[in-house]
């Protein structure tokens, strides 16, 4: 029997690297050979036990492989899979949706009620524990992963495998710009609150589909510095400056045409109230980053009406989202070394889980050899 190396979560604080038995591949199913992944808050969330549910899962359940953001290639089959073969280079999609609800009829897989996802990434995390061990469907912290066919993204081998595990995080984003980037006139003046790994792809992406100007809001300098190398035209740190004044001054006034909210933590109630204020008549304000938990937003309905905002809620990405992704990476629009960095190999995963967050780090990859 082959084996083979995954990081598994054991409990909070707690992953060993431990051999695997290659799990058999059934029909609708595809292994990868992973070659590079890259942590996720979602996945820092549950290393560090901030919801309890997560440590009791993993003890009724047993250990799980956590990882939803990674790139390698097919290795192998099931025998009705038409999407992919072997040798093809792919990315994950880690939403595993069911297929045949409204939103999985109507093209909004993302939405699906019954949703589980790859390495956790989506739907109840003890269902996707139980799922790993009944039919060995996990996540990218391993040297292999065995996924649904929908859960794969076929990628141009000029794409490299670091690149492949951006697809998801970047898509994300890419789905975020291209919902709020409408309306007339065009929408153009654009904010980015919180200037963390999404918030400078944010800025990015939105250089990338033509925004005129980036204001970037974070209270940490060396994020602020950059997002202007990455394109930001104007950064404002909301510690020293009230951030809403500074865009209005930037934008003679008028207000923002969209600003996005990427922040989290403790500020973000207040970010989304800021920008609220700060987006034009008629703009849009769009809800990127999750909570931390029961934060509720105390909003001014008048102030909506009168101003005709628009809150846009945004998660996950469409297919479309990943093919402009793809696009944007092949024309090297997306600076992805800017965001990935540091880079660990797998034996030093839970390294990366520690340092997650900490002064210079964005978004930690893992080589996978
Ligand atoms: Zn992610
Ligand atoms: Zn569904």
């Amino acid at each position: 029997m082959m084996k083979y190396t995954a990081a598994l979560l054991y409990g909070p604080h707690d992953i060993r690297l431990e051999e695997m038995e290659m799990p058999p591949v059934q029909p609708g199913e595809v292994l990868i050979r992973m070659r590079a992944a890259t942590l996720c808050p979602t996945d820092v969330k549950k290393y560090r036990g901030i919801n309890p549910k997560v440590a009791d899962a993993l003890k009724t359940h047993g250990p799980y492989v956590l990882g939803h953001e990674g790139g390698g290639d097919v290795v192998e089959t099931g025998h009705d899979v038409t999407t992919v073969k072997p040798g093809d280079r792919v990315a994950v999609q880690p939403i595993i949706s069911c297929g045949e609800c409204y939103y999985c009829q109507h093209d909004m897989p993302n939405l699906c009620p019954q949703m589980l996802g790859i390495g956790a990434a989506a739907g109840d995390f003890g269902e996707c524990v139980k799922l790993y061990h009944k039919r060995g469907i996990g996540g990218c912290f391993a040297e292999y992963l065995k996924a649904p066919e929908s859960c794969v993204i076929k990628v141009p081998k000029d794409l490299d495998y670091e690149a492949a595990s951006m697809i998801e995080p970047v898509s994300d984003v890419v789905h975020s710009v291209s919902l709020a980037n409408t309306g007339a006139p065009l929408r153009k003046r654009v904010v980015v609150t919180g200037l963390g790994p999404m918030g400078v792809t944010h800025v990015m992406v939105a250089k990338a589909f033509g925004a005129e100007s980036v204001i970037g809001l974070d209270p940490i300098q060396e994020r602020r510095n950059l997002a202007m190398d990455l394109g930001a035209n104007v950064v404002i740190d909301p510690s020293q400056d009230n951030p809403v004044d500074r865009v209005l001054e930037s934008t003679e006034g008028t207000g923002a045409d969209i600003v996005f909210v990427t922040a989290g933590g403790k500020a973000q109630v207040r970010c989304v109230t800021e920008a609220i204020d700060m987006v034009r008549k008629g703009g849009a304000v769009v809800l990127f980053a999750s909570s931390a938990g029961d934060s509720s937003l105390c909003l001014d309905h008048n102030v909506l009406h009168y101003k005709m905002v628009q809150v846009i809620g945004v998660v996950g990405f469409r297919s479309q989202d990943a093919e402009k992704t793809i696009n944007l990476m092949k024309n090297a629009q997306i600076n992805l070394d800017a965001v990935r960095g540091p880079v660990l190999p797998l034996s030093d995963a839970e390294k990366g889980f520690s340092i997650y967050g900490s002064p210079g780090v964005m978004k930690v990859g893992l080589d996978i050899n």
